[in-house]
């Protein structure tokens, strides 16, 4: 059973860049990773974006090896035993530690139908699955109206493939955008050659030939060559509830990364952390956010002492539009929208109890660190203090 000073349980972004900030602070631990995917750590934001645009699939590679990291690949592990501090691979391989990280991600949630016909996209296997069915003229069904699935239409759409969006709500990013960004999302897309279907649920599909039949809540059958879904996913917490560490919708982690257990850690989609500047734990999904935590979960089990008070940002690319945002958005809130060029440009403020907590920048760039600062701010702000308060 081989024993590592340092263990990682996890593939992913959060996975590499733990095992980077263990090496910061001990070059020379021994230090493995078990993951569940064939391949080695990669990016995955390029799977949706820049790699449909010509970037190389080799600039995915994260390199985790070079770092002096083992890595046990295509292996998942089932079983955590924290009074014996070791771990079961669903073969019997077995792997014992002095610090382990659980950095095991998400999985996507999946509709009840469809079975394995549907591409829930995530993985790079997903990317190589899809990218082989992407020719001129095909066409798709994409499920789910959010960061996935607007981002892959897009990049469909770019291939000059027919794209059909099927989303519950009023408009495209409903859940983050305001109600009149998220409508003209709905017509930038049909401009950009995806079709959206906004309102409009998937209630069930079948195979037809070689394609599949879209049925829709509002009655509808709509053929296509193939479907992809991005409705979300959950947490992967199964190992650590069943070895009895604190889990609330993610794995419950210190200001250290620490887990209720001393010596087991979390970091990345899986954890849930405390975020100072809002006053809240979030457990968030994003790229900055697994760099970020992966890296100051690595130097805790390393020794750092440095609590964790990163407020993460997140990014994404619909067509030529792009946006950085920070914080908490939710449009339901109160919200001062302060547009240089309606929804081409400007930045969203979201507000409660007169504080900003968070804020969308659209095609406004370099102003994160600008809008943390707002955050941290106690307000109380009105509309006239936030016009031009950012990105002019
Ligand atoms: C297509 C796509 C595009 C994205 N684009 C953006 C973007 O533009 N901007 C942005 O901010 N964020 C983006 N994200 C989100 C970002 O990529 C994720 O937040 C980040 O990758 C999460 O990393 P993670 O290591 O925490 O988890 P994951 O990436 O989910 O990695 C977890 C890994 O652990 C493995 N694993 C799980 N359980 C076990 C087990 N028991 N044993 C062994 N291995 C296990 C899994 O197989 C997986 O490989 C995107 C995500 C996707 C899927």
């Amino acid at each position: 059973m081989p024993h590592y000073r340092y263990l990682i349980i996890g593939g992913g972004m959060a996975a590499d860049a733990a095992g980077r900030g263990i090496r910061e602070l001990d070059p020379d631990g021994s230090l493995g990773l078990v993951g569940a995917e064939p391949d080695p750590p990669y990016a995955r934001p390029p799977l949706s974006k820049a790699l449909w645009k010509g970037e190389p699939l080799e600039s995915v590679w994260r390199k985790t090896a070079e770092a002096g990291v083992e890595l046990h690949l295509s292996r998942t592990i089932k079983e955590l035993d924290l009074k014996g501090k070791r771990v079961r691979d669903e073969q019997g391989g077995e792997y014992s530690f002095d610090k382990l990280l659980l950095a095991t991600g998400g999985t996507p949630r999946r509709l009840g139908f469809g079975g394995d016909e549907v591409i829930y996209f995530r993985t790079l296997e997903d990317y190589r699955r899809l990218r082989a069915l992407a020719q001129p003229g095909k066409s798709f069904a994409v499920i789910g109206g959010g960061f996935i699935g607007s981002e892959i239409a897009a990049a469909l759409a770019m291939q000059r493939c027919r794209v059909t969006m099927f989303f519950p709500d009023a408009g495209i990013g409903a859940r983050l955008f305001p109600a009149d960004l998220a409508g003209f999302l709905n017509g930038y897309y049909t401009e950009h050659g995806a079709e959206p279907r906004p309102g409009v649920s998937v209630t069930g599909l079948r195979k037809s030939g070689s394609g599949m039949v879209v049925e829709t809540g509002s009655g509808d059958a709509v053929t296509v060559d193939a479907v992809v879904a991005g409705i979300g996913i959950t947490p992967n917490t199964g190992l650590a509830e069943a070895a009895g560490l604190r889990v609330e919708n993610g794995i419950v982690v210190d200001q250290h990364l620490m887990t209720s257990h001393p010596d087991v850690f979390a970091a990345g989609d899986v954890a849930r952390f405390a975020a100072p500047a809002l006053g809240t734990t979030l457990r968030v999904e994003h790229e900055d956010n697994a760099l970020t935590m992966g890296r100051a979960a690595g130097r805790a089990m390393a020794g750092d002492t440095e609590p964790y008070t990163h407020l993460p940002f997140f990014y994404s690319d619909l067509f030529e539009l792009g946006y950085e945002a920070v914080g908490e958005m939710d449009p339901r809130g109160k919200v001062v929208a302060d547009w240089k060029e309606p929804f081409r440009e400007g930045v969203v403020y979201y507000l409660s109890g007169g504080r900003v907590r968070g804020a969308l920048l659209w095609n406004t760039w370099g102003q994160v660190d600008a809008a943390r600062a707002l955050i941290a701010e106690p307000g109380p702000f009105e509309e006239k203090d936030l016009v031009g308060r950012i990105g002019s």
